[in-house]
């Protein structure tokens, strides 16, 4: 007999260890599969001081818990990158980069998000000489340095609030006439001396030896090529949901999230639930990402005992 799962979770951040642990509860063949458990906080040092019953907990230990409470429960576990799902006769096929195949009845797609690159020349040469897309964990090595925040919206503020403190100079480049950061941001923002906002800036290339040197960007109004010298370059321009696997067994809104029935968190394939970060929604936390992870469980359930 082929060895089907019930349920195949992919991805280990909080809205895949909270559908695991909901689902092993339900007693079915279950596999979790991911490249690495943690997710986006796996491996950064920042404080969380937004999950209930945690008044202050690094991202890192929190995951921890997580991880502890998810290796307790009868699940399977596999280190691995889905690279493609299909369907096929009713029963998904999931193939991972790892030259693996599983295969199973329903799947949580809880992949999470990457940061939006720049795409810009000279962004991917400089990664960790001078290019970061977390603030949290490379901020401190710019310590009075001159550094620059690209993005305008309240990602791109809160970066520079927090470099402002800690480095000489501080430049926010937005692309459009207006930042889209909200007004409580834009006032903190207003009384740092050390930060500066450009807008209309259209970054172009980033440019350096070893390590980053400057940026050219094109001003927008004027159409002219500036140069900016600056040490680092944090890119704050959103993040790119992990869905690249799914083919055309999902709808997308325009920002790229997996379209969901609000009530199951269900796309539009019937046995395919989406969870956390990677779905549609404009607030994407730690503590969302956990209860999208146990309506999904909850719901991938219901469905099994109807398919029987
Ligand atoms: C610097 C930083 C600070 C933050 N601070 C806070 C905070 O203070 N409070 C808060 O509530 N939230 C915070 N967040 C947001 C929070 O981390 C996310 O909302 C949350 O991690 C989303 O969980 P998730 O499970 O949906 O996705 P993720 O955490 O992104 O996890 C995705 C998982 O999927 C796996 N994966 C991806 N692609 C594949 C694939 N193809 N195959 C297999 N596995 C795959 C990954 O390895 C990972 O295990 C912060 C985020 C960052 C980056």
């Amino acid at each position: 007999m082929k060895n089907i799962y019930d349920l195949i979770i992919v991805g280990g951040g909080p809205a895949g260890i909270t559908a695991g642990i909901y689902a092993a509860r339900q007693n079915i063949k279950l596999l979790l599969i991911a490249k690495e458990l943690g997710g986006q906080l796996g491996e950064k040092a920042v404080a969380i001081e937004n999950y209930t019953g945690f008044e202050s907990i690094s991202g890192m230990e929190l995951i921890k818990k997580f991880e502890n409470h998810l290796k307790k429960q009868k699940i399977g576990l596999e280190e691995g990158e889905v690279i493609k799902i299909e369907k096929k006769e009713g029963v998904f096929l999931i193939t991972t980069k790892e030259k693996k195949e599983f295969e199973s009845k329903t799947v949580i797609v809880s992949s999470g998000a990457d940061p939006r690159p720049l795409e810009v020349p000279g962004e991917k040469e400089f990664i960790g000489r001078g290019v970061s897309y977390c603030v949290l964990c490379d901020g401190p090595m710019f310590s009075g340095k001159i550094v620059a925040v690209i993005g305008g919206g309240n990602a791109g503020f809160e970066a520079a609030i927090f470099l402002a403190q800690i480095t000489k100079k501080v430049y926010i480049l937005e692309f459009g006439e207006q930042v889209k950061a909200d007004t409580e941001n834009q006032e903190r923002v207003g009384k740092m001396e050390n930060i500066e906002i450009i807008t209309q800036a259209a970054s172009k290339e980033i440019k350096g030896t070893q390590f980053v040197e400057s940026l050219i960007y094109q001003d927008r109004k004027t159409q002219e090529l500036k140069t900016l010298k600056t040490d680092g370059i944090f890119v704050e321009i959103g993040n790119q949901p992990a869905t690249s696997f799914l083919g055309g067994l999902v709808d997308f809104n325009e920002r790229d999230e997996i379209k969901v029935e609000f009530e199951a968190l269900q796309t539009k394939t019937p046995g395919l639930f989406a969870a956390g970060d990677v779905n549609v929604g404009k607030y994407k936390q730690i503590i969302t990402a956990c209860g999208e992870g146990a309506k999904a469980a909850l719901a991938t359930y219901d469905y099994l005992l109807k398919l029987k």
